[in-house]
Order: structure tokens, then C-alpha cells, then sequence
């Protein structure tokens, strides 16, 4: 069966063919690096990690840049302007009392401990925006050769009327901005969706992240003894980094459905005027989370962080899982009693995991059995190749573990039971295997002489014994054909 996602471009499902047979090129937006992330940020990577294991299990291989946003993300985004406000990163830093590059590095190996324990696969580039400040520029200067730039007092800007496909992506009016633009915001655009690619340091700041404004960037050249400082637009970051690494053309660019109107239209608009092709082949994005059904807002208290949830004991594989409930494209709702639902299912569907350590095969196949997974991998991945459908391979996966209520271990084959759960693994990280070992010799030993005991009718004995196995977190559930240890 094909893959097919929804291009945000074309605005349906396609079926997914890349330039290149049997490799994606891949960029997703990454997080800016001035606070910790909260749940719904979290969200967004899950759904870009089974993106790329879904691209994976159609055996195409993946090159993924995503980027660390470290400069130039302002606060006026969240206005109406973002060439406007304070740097994200600059805020972050006043608010802690350090500098800028601190709070960078600080959350951004806070990123990264998140992304290892949702078990997210590294994307083979992780850039910081810092990183590649000559590529940036070189973009620039490449747009103001071909005549798409113009100069106002606080930076250079990108003259969205040169490029008259501009409102096609997010379907803009742009008769409406103008006649709406606030007279507040920068009165030197030419065009109100006019944007900054470079920033002018303000004059009377001393910003920890700023580098000197090369020359031929400007429209006047600075006096030799006095440097215009300066820093990279937000969009620019992500065009420079996505297309010096991939090329001019990616295959897939993902983000959140925030980017659609104005990052994603502007990191069109500057690379194709650029490039002279077509950016992106597909665009995905994904819808937002809320919270207790509200916006997530820091000022609402409800911008829970993987920390928060660890603390009312739910762990971040039991976020994964609730993540996969809702489909990419739907608006999630976060709560305490969906998160438990998950966290309810994962510890059921690991307990199936554990049963493969307590069964051995006679066949060669699970075809002589009563419960048969065979069919359940190749349905695990016609779910999630319709669009990333994680909740319906969930339900899949529900159904194929179903047949196990009420049978014994003899009805297991152990090797099928294995592979599909390396299947779920792969498709959908949730670490079955991993995150469940096998009980030791001693514990197996106990399990053996409790049993005996039973057979002789020694309660006590037995009682005792499934105590001592209890406080190894090991829990016996008794069945005709024997006992079957779980997790508790
Ligand atoms: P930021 O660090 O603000 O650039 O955001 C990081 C990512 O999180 C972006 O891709 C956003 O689109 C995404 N995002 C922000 N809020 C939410 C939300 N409530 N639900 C899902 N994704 C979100
Ligand atoms: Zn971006």
C-alpha cells in the first residue's frame, strides 16, 4: 500500500513520491530554545518522529534537518507582527538573569534529554540557527542581487509584492491586511506582510547574540569606524539552514499549523525567489493541542512540561501514547484523565509483552495456534500510510492483543508474539521491548516453589511467597494453565 499524507500545499491526500527513488529530504521546524517545551510543543515532534518511522517502514532512506531556534524569533509573532517585540531569546535571558547563549544551551540540552526519553529518532542534522549565520547572509545577498530587498531603519527587508504567488499558500487577503494594518507597526514596510531577513541591533541595546553587518548588504555602507550590528529573521533561519544541508527542492517540511500564514509563507517566498524552484513538494503541519480544552498558555498555568507530568507519575512513553491517540491533523485535547487512558493502555500492552519470556515454541509458525498476529503488523502499517492514522493502528494493535484475554501461554507463539512487538517499536516508538526485561532466575525460582506450594495446598507458604514477588514490582495472575507474572 502507498503512503499518503496531506499536502498542505494542494490542500489533499497524495499519494507520497519523493525526487529521489528511495530517499527523503526532510526538514522540521524545531523549537526556539527560551523556555522548557510544554505538551503541546511535544505533540508536534511526536507526530514528525512517526513521520519519519513511517517513511522508514517503506524503506526509504531519510536526511532530516531540524533546527534549534537561538536568535531572531521576536515576540511581536504572538501580535500580530513578528518583526516587532523583544528576542525570545533575549527575554529568556533577562527573566533567568544570564546571558542568551546560556539560555540556549541550557534548553536546548533540555530538548534534547525530552527527545531521548520520548524516544524521538535524532534527525541526522540538528542546526542551530547560531551555526549558520553566513548561509543566512549569503541569503540575503543573493535577494538583494536579484532586487527583492529593500533597507528601512531597524533592517532589510523582503518585498513580498516581487513574488505574486505570495497569498497562494495560506490563502491571505491582502487587500484585507492593508486596509486593516495597524498604524502602529512599522510605518517603512512597503506592504504590511513585508518581513525583516536581517535585523539592526537597536541602537541603544547591547544584545548578547548580534554579528556585524556585512557591507554589501547595505544600501549605504557603514562609516569604517562604526559597525551596524545586526541579527537573521526568524523565516530566513529556516530557509538557509534547510536548503544549504538538502538543496534547493526538499521533499517533505513539516511545522505546526501556527507557521502556516506567515513563517512557512515567508520561507516560501524568499527560497523560491532565490532558487528559481519550487521549494518544498509536500508540506505537513500539524494542529494544535489544547489544554483542559483551553488555549496552552503559560499565563493559564496549562503549558505543562515533560518535568510536571513526571511529577504526578506519568512518564514521558505514557505521553507518547497519548500523543498517538489523536490523529496529527486533529485538534488534541490534553487532560489528566486522557493522559491516565494512556497510560492505562501502555502498561496493558506491556504486560502482553512480557508474556513472550513465559512461553517457548513448537512451531515453526503461529498458524497451529488459537491467537494469531500475523496479520496485524502489515495492518499497523496500512494505518499509519493513510495520513499517519495513529489511533486506528492503535486500534488495531487493541484488537490483535485482545485475543489474548482469557488464553493460555500455550496458545502463544513466542516468535510471532516478538516480532510484532519490534513492528510496534519501529512504527511507533513506544519501547515494548525495551521496557520490558525479563524477571531474574531468583524471581523465577520463587515463581516455581509458589506453584509447587499451591499444588500442595500450602496457602500459607504460597501467600508468603507472593509477597516476596510483589515487592519485586511482579505481580502473579493465576490461571488454569498456571501463572502469569505481570508488572504491576
Ligand atoms: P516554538 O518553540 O514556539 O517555535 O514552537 C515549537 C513547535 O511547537 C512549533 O512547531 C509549533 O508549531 C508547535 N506548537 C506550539 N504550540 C502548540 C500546540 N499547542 N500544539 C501543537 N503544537 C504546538
Ligand atoms: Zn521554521
Amino acid at each position: 500500500m502507498t503512503l499518503q499524507l496531506h499536502n498542505t500545499l494542494t490542500k489533499k491526500l497524495e499519494d507520497f513520491t519523493p525526487q529521489q527513488d528511495g530517499k527523503v529530504l526532510l526538514y522540521t521546524c524545531g523549537p526556539t530554545v527560551y523556555n522548557y517545551l510544554h505538551v503541546g510543543n511535544w505533540a508536534a515532534y511526536v507526530y514528525w518522529d512517526i513521520l519519519v518511522r513511517t517513511l522508514l517502514a517503506n524503506d526509504y532512506t531519510v536526511e532530516r534537518v531540524m533546527n534549534i531556534t537561538d536568535v531572531g524569533h521576536l515576540t511581536g509573532e504572538n501580535e500580530g507582527d513578528a518583526d516587532t517585540g523583544e528576542d525570545k531569546m533575549q527575554k529568556g535571558a533577562r527573566r533567568e538573569g544570564k546571558t542568551a547563549w546560556e539560555v540556549a544551551e541550557f534548553y536546548s540540552e533540555d530538548f534534547l534529554a525530552g527527545v531521548e526519553k520520548l524516544g524521538l529518532l535524532l534527525p541526522e542534522h540538528m542546526t542551530k540557527a547560531t551555526d549558520f549565520i553566513p548561509q543566512q547572509i549569503d541569503l540575503v545577498l543573493l535577494l538583494k542581487e536579484k532586487g527583492y530587498t529593500y533597507q528601512t531603519t531597524d533592517g532589510i527587508y523582503f518585498d513580498t509584492s516581487k513574488f505574486p504567488t505570495y497569498a497562494e499558500f495560506a490563502g491571505l487577503d491582502l487587500e484585507a491586511q492593508k486596509a486593516g494594518a495597524r498604524v502602529e507597526f512599522n510605518t517603512e514596510k512597503r506592504n504590511p506582510s513585508d518581513f525583516a531577513l536581517w535585523k539592526f541591533s537597536p541602537s541603544d541595546e547591547k544584545r548578547d547574540m548580534e554579528w556585524a553587518t556585512p557591507d554589501d548588504l547595505l544600501e549605504l555602507p557603514a562609516n569604517d569606524d562604526e559597525e551596524i550590528m545586526g541579527f537573521p529573521g526568524w523565516h530566513l533561519e529556516c530557509s538557509a539552514m534547510a536548503m544549504s544541508i538538502l538543496g534547493p527542492t526538499l521533499d517533505i517540511h513539516t511545522g505546526g499549523i501556527d507557521h502556516i500564514p506567515v513563517h512557512h509563507t515567508n520561507e516560501i517566498a524568499q527560497s523560491e525567489s532565490a532558487s528559481g524552484v519550487k521549494f518544498v513538494n509536500y508540506w505537513l503541519h500539524n494542529n494544535h493541542l489544547k489544554a483542559d480544552g483551553t488555549k496552552i498558555s503559560k499565563s493559564l498555568g496549562n503549558g505543562y512540561t515533560l518535568q510536571d507530568l513526571a511529577e504526578r507519575d506519568y512518564s514521558a512513553l505514557d505521553y507518547r501514547m497519548f500523543v498517538l491517540q489523536s490523529n496529527y491533523r486533529s485538534e488534541g485535547n490534553f487532560t489528566f484523565e486522557n493522559l491516565t487512558a494512556a497510560k492505562n493502555r501502555l502498561r496493558n500492552w506491556r504486560n502482553i509483552a512480557a508474556l513472550r519470556h513465559q512461553t517457548h515454541d513448537t512451531l515453526v509458525d503461529d498458524s497451529g495456534k488459537s491467537i494469531s498476529l500475523l496479520a496485524a503488523s502489515q495492518a499497523i502499517i496500512e494505518a499509519i500510510n493513510n495520513d499517519l492514522n495513529t489511533p486506528e493502528a492503535l486500534r488495531v494493535i487493541d484488537q490483535a492483543f485482545a485475543q489474548f484475554d482469557g488464553k493460555d501461554l500455550g496458545d502463544i507463539h513466542q516468535h510471532g508474539l516478538t516480532q510484532v512487538l519490534e513492528n510496534i517499536d519501529a512504527i511507533l516508538g513506544l519501547q515494548l521491548i525495551a521496557s520490558t526485561p525479563d524477571i531474574n532466575d531468583e524471581t523465577k525460582q520463587q515463581i516455581i516453589k509458589r506453584q509447587r506450594a499451591r499444588d500442595e495446598k500450602d496457602w500459607a507458604t504460597s501467600d508468603q511467597l507472593r509477597d516476596q514477588i510483589l515487592e519485586k514490582g511482579i505481580v502473579l495472575r493465576d490461571t488454569s494453565s498456571g501463572s502469569i507474572w505481570e508488572y504491576a
